[in-house]
């Protein structure tokens, strides 16, 4: 039985005493997740450590949002998987549209992300979608086609069970045009049955796939309604207490 992710990507936002506040308040506001939900947010690197022991043993896991492939070495500016797995992090989103859009990441790159990410022992939760252009030209399945068989090139299926996917499509990313329940269901069962094709039965029907792109509190409700709709990945919503614990305690 799959269970809900319901992740918080905070992005380029808060300092560190900012976010040790926010993350404070979140701590108040949630005490309670239902059995079936699991809690993530992503603070920037610089507030991993503060975030994290706050919210050490409590409902709410902490992930990271970048990783590099490399074991360690003279990478300027990077941050390794060690220094993740020291600070407590469990989850580290790979291959987000701004990393893809704006940074220039591959569909390569990515895959070698996700390898290392899985062999140290961290969750990766690789994020797929489409441009809105590719999407009027009716190329929405062939995009996420490639991304997937592309960035989980050489995952094992036992690997699969710590892995996540995140369906955003761009176009819905940061904009307030959220897809509609029945357009993400499309994607979220043609996701899930390339896994059924690359992988098996088993692997198809485990694996958690979440939403993301403009997830509201208003919105939250008729998203989860679907089958094959596992959770959520929220930016904006996510960095106001009240938003986005009305999200994770989404009915
Ligand atoms: C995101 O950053 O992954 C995201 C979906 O952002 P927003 O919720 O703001 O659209």
């Amino acid at each position: 039985m799959r269970k809900y992710l319901i992740a918080g990507n905070w992005k380029m936002n808060m300092t560190t005493t900012e976010a040790k506040k926010f993350a404070k308040e979140l701590l108040n506001s949630i005490k309670n997740v239902k059995d079936n939900v699991t809690v993530m947010i992503a603070p920037p690197f610089t507030a991993l450590d503060g975030v994290g022991s706050l919210i050490k043993g409590s409902v709410i896991k902490l992930g990271a949002q970048n990783i590099n492939e490399n074991q360690d070495g003279a990478y300027t500016g990077e941050i390794s998987a060690d220094m993740l797995l020291d600070l407590g992090v469990e989850y580290v989103i790979i291959g987000h549209s701004e990393r893809r859009h704006i940074y220039g990441e591959t569909n390569e790159l990515i895959n070698k992300k996700v390898l290392f990410t899985l062999k140290k022992g961290l969750k990766p939760v690789l994020c797929v979608g489409e441009l809105l252009a590719e999407r009027e030209a009716e190329k929405t399945n062939d995009v996420i086609k490639e991304q997937l068989i592309k960035g989980l090139n050489g995952v094992t299926d036992e690997q699969m069970n710590s892995l996540v996917i995140a369906y955003e499509p761009v176009w819905a990313i940061g904009t307030g045009k959220v897809a509609t329940p029945e357009q993400a269901e499309e994607v979220h069962l043609f996701i899930r049955n390339i896994i059924k094709e690359l992988y098996n039965k088993n692997v198809s029907e485990n694996i958690i796939i979440q939403y993301g792109g403009s997830v509201k509190a208003d919105n939250i409700d008729g998203l989860m309604k679907k089958d094959n709709l596992d959770g959520a990945l929220v930016g904006g919503a996510s960095l106001k207490a009240d938003s986005f614990s009305r999200i994770v305690n989404f009915s």
